[in-house]
């Protein structure tokens, strides 16, 4: 174990009744540090996530947030411990405007003067987020949801983010401001992130690190910068 990983994945076996389908995942993450979780469709990437939240029951492994096994927690009592998911497809509510779902974000985390505080932190953040502050969740564009789906997960202050494709059927420009402010928010709060992509050079171009997934393995764990620069392991396990 490195000092100081705020995550510490370790041995951690994963099924769904049928065989595992995630064997011995061990990952660590300090503070501060962009994990990108890569590997072809199929290879467990949001097996993993659905592991850190709870939605998918682990059989054997550990999962340590600074220090504490959140395995075997519910799911709410692993959010009070720091972690936050953004799973892909939206968890935005739809009736409510923008505001509001921040509000929702905050509520457990923050109560009076310091819940608006903190919404204000997000708009400086997500610019495009004030502007449609009274707009309800349904009436926005998809890169509008992915980042009030971002401000809502990041307004509980976690210490892990998890993201699910952030990037999915995003234009190019709305994928580089939310690569852009993601990676800023981890080094400004050493928040620990780990994300999952297809998209592997955007997910690369911000990460420190890649691990890549294959047949619910890990197969590759290097610098991010190696890893790009890799073709014959982008070839075997990335397809490109
Ligand atoms: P994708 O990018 O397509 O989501 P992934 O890397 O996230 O791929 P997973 O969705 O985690 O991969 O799937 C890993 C394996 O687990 C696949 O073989 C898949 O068929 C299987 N699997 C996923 N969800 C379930 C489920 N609910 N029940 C049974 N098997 C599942």
């Amino acid at each position: 174990t490195r000092s100081g990983a705020a995550l510490s994945i370790a041995g951690l076996t994963v099924g769904y009744g049928g065989g595992p389908v995630l064997h011995d995942v061990s990952i660590e993450a300090r503070p501060g540090e962009v994990v990108a979780l890569l590997g072809a469709n199929g290879a467990g990437k949001t097996t993993l996530l659905g592991a850190l939240t709870g939605r998918v029951r682990a059989t054997a492994g550990t999962i340590r947030l600074d220090g504490t096994d959140l395995r075997g927690m519910r799911t709410e009592d692993r959010a009070r411990n720091g972690l936050a998911l953004v799973p892909d497809g939206q968890s935005v509510v739809g009736e409510l405007t923008v505001e509001e779902n921040l509000r929702l974000g905050a509520l457990w985390r923050h109560r009076g003067a310091a819940r608006e505080r903190a919404i204000r932190g997000i708009y400086e953040m997500f610019e495009p987020l004030e502007r449609r502050k009274d707009a309800d969740g349904h009436q926005l564009s998809g890169g509008e949801r992915q980042m009030l789906a971002l401000g809502r997960a990041l307004i509980a202050e976690p210490r892990l983010l998890a993201l699910d494709e952030p990037s999915l059927g995003l234009a190019p420009l709305v994928v580089a401001q939310i690569m852009r402010t993601l990676r800023e928010t981890a080094r400004e709060r050493g928040l620990t992130v780990l994300l999952a992509e297809q998209n592997v050079t955007g997910a690369l171009s911000i990460a420190d690190r890649g691990v890549v997934l294959n047949l619910g393995k890990v197969v590759v764990d290097a610098d991010a910068a190696t890893l790009a620069e890799d073709s014959a392991l982008r070839h075997a396990y990335l397809g490109f």
